[in-house]
């Protein structure tokens, strides 16, 4: 049989891409290759997100785009996979009777078993049941892919912290830690294709093998990863400030390839709100672990996410929020508006904040990140740096683009390096969300 077209899209974070990486490699095996234009694919998979209203909307409004593809092209499969498959199980195959399978978020190695449902019995089916399976990536062969600088890498699925606005531990379980030899053996496997820098991916990794005795320590498994041979960078995301050790701390002025650079949600700024979202730290404890970081390495560049408009969020929770932005001085933030979502506890708050109110707060936060942002770029300016070279430009073919250490993105001229080499540059100029550099002459 000839090759079939895959559209694979990807919605939300880090691990849905790495998800989506995994369920390529298992779709090459049954002779798909991935297309840009979903009208040429034979199958759509939507690896989707449903960690706030937004990103469920967009799922929402590609299924509408393909529906109508599908009306053109009847042969065509449309699967669904991710968290919002496993949000609405079973019933999104009565709402939507266009799609043709689901997958949960902890069913990926199933895949070619619906889809051989589907060529054999014309059979629609589903998988997603968050118990059985504890490792989801045991059963899958991990074949690295052809030679890029950079990977992600789960090391753990699921959460167990249950902050009230998060819909995660309901839609990819409890937290289950990946063995760390399957990890460290899938590292050595990418290190000999030529990435150079690992991202590793949890939501919560500062807690990696606590409920598996004989598992080693997140540090120590950096300390296994600093030792393979063609890895020259380490990254990891994400921190959660309550499970920052101190020994973790100690690793960013210890372990030379850990990149200097830590995402640390605070996600608000003021006590009570915190206390309500079941974070599990105060704003003081937040505070310290930062200043704890830039004591080991002063250097770091830390990031954060905040929501605003939580329920109950007074005017003086937000002030306490933006007291804490400019204290920290931020890197950079990711933000959002609370939004409601099943099964999360504060969807019961009574006391939600109206919409304007939390627009109107994105935007104040969003401006006075801004301009910390700017004033931190610009402190790189004149100074060198090393780049790790990932490939071209997406605004001009004809330069380069890499990231530092501290995570900044940072163009510059030239296509001669080979993607994956380490360049030195100056940093000639900082503008809000990069920074641009030239060569050292
Ligand atoms: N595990 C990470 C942590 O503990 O910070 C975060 C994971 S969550 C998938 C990513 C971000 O989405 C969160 O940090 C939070 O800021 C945001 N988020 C999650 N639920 C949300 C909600 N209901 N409304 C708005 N933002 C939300
Ligand atoms: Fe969600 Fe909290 Fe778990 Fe992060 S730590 S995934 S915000 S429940």
């Amino acid at each position: 049989m000839g090759p079939k077209n895959l559209y694979l899209h990807t919605f939300g974070c880090q691990m849905n891409v790495y998800d989506s990486e995994r369920i390529r490699q298992l779709l090459a095996s049954r002779n798909y290759r991935l297309v840009e234009d979903p009208s040429e694919a034979d199958l759509i998979f939507l690896n989707t997100c449903s960690v706030r209203a937004k990103p469920e909307q967009k799922v929402y409004s590609a299924l509408g785009r393909f529906r109508a593809l599908k009306k053109r092209k009847p042969n065509l499969i449309i699967g669904l996979g991710g968290c919002l498959a496993q949000q609405e199980g079973e019933r999104f195959l009565q709402r939507f009777p266009y799609v043709d399978f689901l997958l949960g978020t902890k069913e990926l190695g199933r895949i070619n078993e619906l889809l051989d449902d589907l060529d054999t019995l014309g059979k629609r089916g589903w998988a997603i049941s968050l118990d059985g399976r504890i490792d989801p990536y045991a059963s899958l062969p991990f074949l690295p892919s052809p030679s890029r600088a950079t990977a992600f890498v789960t090391i753990m699925q699921g959460c167990d912290n249950f902050c009230s606005f998060c819909i995660v531990p309901f839609v990819r379980g409890r937290e289950v830690s990946r063995p760390s030899p399957d990890i460290l053996e899938e590292i050595r496997a990418l290190a000999a294709q030529g990435v150079k820098e690992i991202t590793l991916l949890g939501q919560n990794v500062n807690s990696y093998g606590n409920k598996a005795p004989d598992e080693i320590s997140f540090t120590e498994l950096l300390g296994g990863i600093q030792e393979i041979h063609g890895i020259e960078r380490i990254r990891f995301t994400t921190s959660h400030p309550k499970d920052l050790s101190p020994e973790l701390i100690r690793s960013f002025g210890r372990l030379s390839k850990l990149c200097e650079h830590i995402h640390l949600p605070l996600q608000s700024g003021s006590n009570r709100v915190l206390k309500r979202m079941n974070r599990g730290y105060s704003r003081e404890e937040y505070l310290e672990r930062v200043n704890e970081l830039r004591k080991v390495c002063p250097q770091i560049s830390i990031t954060t996410d905040l929501i605003v408009g939580f329920p109950g969020e007074e005017e003086a929770d937000f002030q306490s929020t933006l007291d804490v932005v400019e204290q920290v001085q931020f890197d950079d933030l990711f933000s959002f508006k609370y939004s409601d979502r099943p099964y999360i506890r504060a969807a019961e708050f009574q006391d939600k904040v109206p919409g304007e109110v939390s627009r109107r707060r994105l935007m104040e936060l969003q401006a006075r990140q801004r301009r910390i942002t700017l004033k931190r770029n610009k402190i790189w300016e004149g100074r060198e740096d090393e780049v790790l070279l990932e490939g071209r430009s997406k605004e001009n073919p004809e330069e380069n683009t890499g990231r530092t250490r501290t995570n900044h993105i940072v163009n510059f001229p030239g296509t001669d390096d080979a993607i994956g080499s380490l360049v030195r540059l100056r940093i000639e100029r900082a503008f809000a969300h990069s920074l641009r550099g030239g060569r050292i002459v």
